[in-house]
């Protein structure tokens, strides 16, 4: 049972017996308030925090795919492309490096950079769906309908590189029941992070640099954007010092 739904059910029937309780002016009603509220507090925390897999199990480290720490792993994973002309500097220091990552791809993007796409797969990185559009209210939407959106890509990338991901990443990493009923009926794994670089909000690239390199630690999934440029411009940089620091680089 996820913690979801142990959180409807022992809250609902702790909220009931309350209920009972003050209705025969056993317990204030202030009581009742405090609960609903933390229970809402819960289940706003547990949507937009993917790492505690409240309502959708997923992919947050690499200890969760067994991955001892004492290995130094770590998995570099770029969201939001395919950008026309920043996902192939991110491909040529990748090329450099030796080093593979995962994308997960927006699959509208995917349609006008198909070339790209099959650059990705040809080099050998990890490819995932992030849905078709992205659009800010994705979360707003039916199960049917994330389940068709994710559907669209994963047919999107069949077609045109003969390979459907196994792998999905939620737009901004926000998971809801709904969404969880559609990745299951998928049959594919969600993916989260536990290294936020919070490069799309960078205000320089030796800030971003910075952040990245204070925060790097054995088993970390790392989020990036390849569509910033602040990222493109420290990748080589920060790929080095993983290196320097006895990391190696692995997929999931
Ligand atoms: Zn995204």
């Amino acid at each position: 049972m996820t913690p979801f739904l142990k959180l409807m059910l022992y809250g609902g029937i702790t909220a009931l017996l309350w209920c009972i309780l003050c209705w025969f002016n056993l317990l204030p009603w202030f009581f009742v308030w405090l609960l609903l509220f933390f229970i809402l507090l819960r289940l706003v925390l547990g949507a937009i925090y993917i790492q505690q897999n409240f309502y959708l199990p997923s992919i947050n480290s690499l200890a969760d795919v067994g991955t001892d720490a004492s290995e130094k792993k770590i998995c570099l994973t770029f969201d939001d492309g395919i950008h026309e002309t920043r996902t192939p500097r991110v491909l040529d220091i990748l090329r450099d490096k030796e080093v593979q990552a995962m994308f997960f791809l927006i699959g509208k993007n995917c349609e006008t950079q198909k070339d790209i796409l099959l650059r990705l797969q040809q080099e050998g990185h990890r490819l995932g769906n992030h849905s078709y559009a992205h659009d800010f209210w994705f979360d707003m939407k039916s199960r049917q309908a994330m389940y068709d959106d994710i559907q669209h890509t994963q047919q999107l990338m069949q077609d045109t590189i003969q390979l459907a991901p196994k792998f999905f990443r939620p737009p901004y990493g926000v998971t809801n029941p709904n969404l969880a009923k559609a990745v299951k009926r998928t049959g594919l794994t969600s993916v989260g992070w536990n290294l936020r670089s919070l490069d799309t909000v960078a205000k320089s690239s030796s800030q971003l640099l910075e952040k990245l390199k204070k925060d790097t630690k054995p088993n970390a999934i790392v989020l990036l954007h390849d569509r910033c440029e602040y990222t493109v411009e420290v990748l080589t940089e920060y790929i080095d010092y993983c290196l320097a620091q006895g990391y190696t680089f692995v997929l999931l």
